[in-house]
């Protein structure tokens, strides 16, 4: 997969390190229905419901290495709040208590410090039509290892065509069908020559892009887009709380006018934005500054937001 895609995808995992170490002598396992499998082991019969409507809902979290030895996952519970609020609409049972201790078992089992957690909650077999009630429920936690240094990427944001699903239609939660909406704009983004994409509205309001939120900075100010139909991201709400930044609608006009951009996310963690449509954004102080401090809390260097981070 391209840099540019690991970083900014949340549906994707960031870099797989197996690629840098070779191959290795124990096949990573996935947590699935209370057991271990092979990760690449054929766990979903083809008449999943899931496969065939989307019927799922998905997390993207992220585990990282400590300066003593060991490692933590970033804000685990408001992960798995968010998972369990979309398995509730959906009529799938979610116990964070089990996910929770499945995401800890997963990750010391695969040795994984560094790592991207991917648990899914899907609707499996018992029949084709679109109830939920008569189908099997199932939960898998899979966890891949990532690369820590993610900088040098030209992140280059293109205004999609494509309207952002209506929180009015469906809501902004990590329900697996909604990401087709991401991947229609990812599509175009790549074929105009961008590598993301921004959604705006009919309003010309900023929404986010396919898998992370959007900031800005202006005279030092900085300023978390607010949108209705956005995902309310747990990044969001981290880089909010560290850095004071205010919340509130933003028009697309304002944004190509800012002096920074930058995007946030579990995978994007905060990247800085180099363009955004026919606009360059040369400078990135301020958004470096913020990515730095987000870097140390993450890692368990502020004491402060220890409370953030669940030991594995
Ligand atoms: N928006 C969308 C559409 C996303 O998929 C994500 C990634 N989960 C985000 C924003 C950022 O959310 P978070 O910071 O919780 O990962």
């Amino acid at each position: 997969m391209p840099l540019n895609d690991a970083v900014l995808d949340e549906a994707a995992a960031p870099q797989v390190r197996e690629a840098e170490e070779g191959p290795r002598t124990e096949s990573p396992q996935v947590w699935f229905d209370g057991r271990f499998i092979d990760a690449g082991s054929n766990g979903a019969p083809l008449t999943t419901h899931a496969m065939h409507y989307g019927s799922g809902v998905f997390e993207g979290i992220r585990a990282y290495a400590t300066a003593d030895g060991g490692s933590a996952v970033f804000r685990l519970p408001e992960h798995l709040e968010r998972m369990r609020k979309g398995c509730e609409l959906l009529g799938i049972p979610f116990d964070p208590a089990e996910a929770t201790e499945a995401t800890l078992q997963v990750l010391r089992r695969n040795r994984h410090r560094d790592a991207y957690v991917r648990p899914l909650a899907w609707c499996g077999t018992g029949s084709i039509g679109l109830d939920t009630a008569p189908l099997s429920k199932h939960l898998m936690v899979a966890t891949f290892a990532t690369n820590v240094h993610l900088a040098g990427v030209q992140v280059k944001l293109g205004t999609s065509s494509w309207r952002r699903n209506p929180s009015t239609s469906l809501p902004p939660l990590k329900l697996c069908g909604a990401y087709v909406n991401s991947i229609l704009a990812k599509h175009e983004a790549r074929q105009r020559g961008f590598n993301e994409a921004l959604f705006v509205d009919d309003q010309g309001r900023v929404v986010e892009c396919t898998g992370a939120n959007v900031f800005m900075v202006r005279d030092g100010r900085i300023t978390a887009v607010e949108h209705r139909d956005a995902l309310a991201g747990i990044t969001r709400d981290t880089v909010i709380a560290l850095t004071g930044a205010s919340a509130r609608p933003v028009r697309h006009d304002e944004l190509l006018d800012a002096d920074e951009v930058f995007v946030v996310g579990t995978a994007a963690e905060v990247t800085p934005v180099d363009e955004l449509d026919d606009r360059r954004f040369d400078n990135h102080l301020v958004s470096r500054e913020v990515a730095r401090e987000y870097q140390r809390v993450v890692r368990g260097e502020s004491a402060r937001h220890a409370h953030w981070l669940a030991r594995v």
